[in-house]
């Protein structure tokens, strides 16, 4: 090889080695940048976790520190509680009275001294001790006086009673005479808190307090034994007095005399009125008044009593009015004098108590549901002086008079409305007074009396014909309890406080006038003289609180009917059923249309079911005024026969008869009429007027009802409305007269 190809040769070799060496420097500056990138990632990353350590140790450190502070709040709260608790077990074990509480097994939790101090030293009581375990300590151990209850009864009752979700309080004497009583109260969980009560001193405050009643009480009666004693034997002399003061006026004495024995008379009953008080209140009060209940008429008695304070009230200008339910029996059974005397007593009250305006009697009454009693509601309303507020609480105390200067001119003994309320309380009932000063009082009593429903009076059923009345009185509450009396029988009312106003309204609508008498523009009777003047025909019913105050008035003869206020209500009904009659056959067409071909009608066709010879003696001699043809059935049966054979227009029919009943026969006719066919109206008559026998008797079939001893009016008033087209008026001209 020659030099020059040994040069190429080496610089061949030696441009591969720095081509060679050329790459090997490229490789490792690229390797020198990936490691330069790893050292700067990994630097980075280093610093990153540091700072999570030092994140992570900060957090730790706070931890740490919390945990320090809830570590000592814990201790903090751990010593409150245990401070509480202290204090609590401390209050409770200084209480005086037993404190323990078990879990829902019975067992004892836990229990104060005063509860432990029950068991007097027995150490098997305390926390862990079984209930029935100490029931049966407090027996064995004779702790609590059981009496003579067998000991196992008594631990049996008793833990009964424990066993209870609400146990009730039970008292136990203890063998040394002390009380205790224990309350035991069950939570939800079923633990029980249980506390003993030490009530020695109030049972020993009590059984003082009723020695000390019972004393008073027995010192009380033997006080009005003394009273009533007293009143009496004053009374036997003082009789003696007004007795023979009485004899001395009626003998020759000058007016001075007179004057002497007047005052000796009256003093003398004065002082009688106040010694009957005093010896029914004591009578009373020493528990020796018995009630003597019988029948009596509770309706009549109001009146009564009424006429008696009628001058009086009379005098002072005063209304007296009775507002009686009108479909409330009249009779009741009841200590009658009793109930007058109460009844006089607030009535008397009222009226005296009342210087301008009225006196209102409300009877009201409710029957007791399976029963014939009924709760009488019986009110006294005036418009009189009142009582304050503050007083009212007292007057039905002993000698309680609402004594100021305004009523220092009563006089009275204060006596009467507690003897009052002492009656109305020995009768099962009750008083109450509503009063305003200045306006007026109402004094009202619940008393509940048997009804002797045979008495009732039945209000009358008023013809068709009376369907509008006019109401004139200067005193609404007389319009409003005269309305209310002729709306309940049907009638639409209108009312007005004056005649003048009367007359503006009146119209040929109006069936009826009921007027008051004394008016102030114009009297009841210058009212009706002046309607029959303008030609109004309809009935006329005049009432007045004055007695015979229409004898002389020459325009009586222009009215129907003359009343005295306050008027009873049989009064009333007769009073209208007799104008309802007049009325009825007034209705009556007094020329009937000609028959075809002239034939003269026939006279109505009346059937009587009854039994009784007498009784169908009265009723022919009642109906002998009346046109009409009658037979009588003797029976049930015979009336059936008779309706087929008669073919009457009208029946009454006797309830109770022989053979066949009024009910089962009036059944036999109504089958027999059939569905559709001709009604034949059937009136019942029966002596009982008991609600229910009404309502079996209208049931039956039959269309009225009327009640025995049978009035006349009645008699005509059913006749009348069903005389048929087909039949002659029923009324001979002498009854037309009569009636209208
Ligand atoms: P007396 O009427 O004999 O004084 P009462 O016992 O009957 O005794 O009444 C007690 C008091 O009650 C009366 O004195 C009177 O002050 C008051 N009082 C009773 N009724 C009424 C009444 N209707 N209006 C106002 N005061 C009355």
């Amino acid at each position: 090889m020659n030099l020059a190809s040994k040069l190429a040769e080496e610089r061949r070799m030696r441009l591969a080695a720095e081509r060679l060496l050329e790459q090997k420097q490229a490789e490792l500056f690229a390797a020198n940048r990936k490691l330069g990138q790893h050292a700067r990632k990994l630097s980075n990353e280093i610093v990153e976790t540091r700072a999570q350590v030092k994140t992570v140790r900060d957090e730790n450190e706070k931890v740490k520190s919390d945990l320090t502070v809830a570590h000592h709040k814990v201790e903090i709260a751990h010593q409150k509680v245990e401070i509480a608790e202290r204090r609590l077990w401390h209050s409770i074990e200084t209480i005086r009275d037993g404190f323990a509480f078990f879990d829902a097994d019975n067992h004892m939790i836990a229990a104060n001294k005063a509860y432990l101090a029950l068991f007097d030293g027995l150490e098997e009581v305390g926390p862990g001790v079984s209930y029935p375990r100490i029931l049966q300590f407090l027996v064995e151990e004779g702790v609590v006086d059981i009496g003579d209850t067998a000991p196992a009864d008594w631990r049996s009752s008793m833990l009964k009673r424990w066993q209870q979700p609400a146990p009730p309080p039970t008292v136990w004497r203890l063998w040394n005479g002390e009380y205790y009583k224990l309350i035991d109260q069950r939570s939800h969980g079923g633990d029980v808190v249980s506390l003993a009560l030490n009530i020695s001193d109030t049972v020993r405050y009590e059984k003082e307090l009723k020695d000390a009643r019972t004393r008073a009480e027995d010192a009380a009666r033997a006080k009005a034994a003394f009273l009533a004693n007293m009143s009496h034997e004053i009374r036997t002399p003082m009789n003696g007095v007004v007795g023979m003061s009485e004899l001395l006026r009626d003998t020759t004495l000058d007016d001075e005399q007179q004057l002497y024995v007047d005052t000796i008379k009256n003093s003398g009953e004065a002082l009688l009125v106040i010694i009957n008080d005093i010896l029914d209140y004591s009578k009373i009060e020493a528990d020796k008044l018995v009630l003597r209940p019988e029948p009596f008429d509770l309706e009549r008695t109001i009146h009564e009593i009424v006429m008696l304070l009628q001058p009086a009230a009379r005098d002072k200008g005063i209304d007296l009015a009775v507002d009686f339910d009108l479909f409330l029996p009249t009779t009741f059974t009841g200590d009658r004098g009793r109930i007058r005397q109460i009844l006089t007593n607030l009535m008397g009250n009222a009226v005296k108590f009342t210087l301008s305006g009225h006196v209102l009697i409300r009877v009201v009454g409710v029957q007791r549901e399976n029963s014939s009693d009924t709760d009488l509601h019986i009110s006294i309303e005036d418009t009189g002086i009142g009582i304050a507020k503050e007083k009212l609480a007292h007057i039905f105390g002993e000698f309680n008079q609402v004594e100021d200067d305004r009523n220092r001119k009563f006089e009275g003994t204060g006596l009467g409305l507690a003897i009052s309320r002492k009656l109305i309380t020995l009768m099962g009932g009750e008083i109450w007074v509503d009063s305003e000063e200045g306006k007026g009082s109402c004094f009202g009593f619940r008393i509940s009396l048997r009804a002797d429903d045979t008495k009732s009076i039945h209000p009358p059923s008023l013809p068709k014909v009376m369907r509008r009345a006019m109401v004139v009185d200067s005193l609404e509450v007389n319009r409003i309890i005269l309305a209310k009396q002729l709306e309940t029988l049907g009638m639409a009312t209108v009312s007005y406080p004056s005649a003048g106003e009367a007359l503006k309204q009146i119209d040929g609508s109006i069936d009826l006038l009921v007027t008051d008498h004394t008016m102030p523009d114009m009297d009841g009777f210058e009212l009706a003289t002046e309607l029959r003047k303008r030609g109004h025909e309809l009935p006329i019913m005049v009432l007045s609180s004055s007695v015979n105050f229409a004898e002389k008035d020459p325009a009586i003869g222009l009215v129907q009917a003359l009343l005295q206020k306050p008027t009873p209500r049989s009064e009333l009904f007769a009073r209208l059923q007799d104008i309802g009659v007049g009325l009825s056959l007034a209705a009556l067409p007094d020329d009937p249309a000609p028959l075809a071909q002239g034939t003269p009608k026939r006279a109505m066709r009346v059937l009587a079911a009854e039994d009784n010879r007498t009784n169908q003696l009265v009723f022919r001699k009642m109906v002998k005024t009346l046109d009409i043809d009658l037979q009588f059935a003797s029976n049930g049966l015979e009336a059936i026969e008779l309706f087929q054979s008669y073919d009457p227009d009208l029946i009454f029919m006797d309830i109770s008869m022989p053979k066949m009943d009024g009910k089962e026969a009036t059944g036999e006719i109504r089958a027999l009429e059939g569905n559709g066919g001709k009604h034949v109206p059937i009136v019942a008559l029966t002596a009982h007027a008991m609600d229910s026998d009404r309502d079996a008797i209208l049931a039956a079939g039959l269309d009225h009802y009327l009640t025995k001893p049978l009035r006349k009016a009645e008699i005509f008033a059913v006749i009348g409305e069903n005389c048929p087209d087909a039949a002659r008026p029923i009324a001979h001209e002498e009854t037309a007269a009569q009636s209208a």
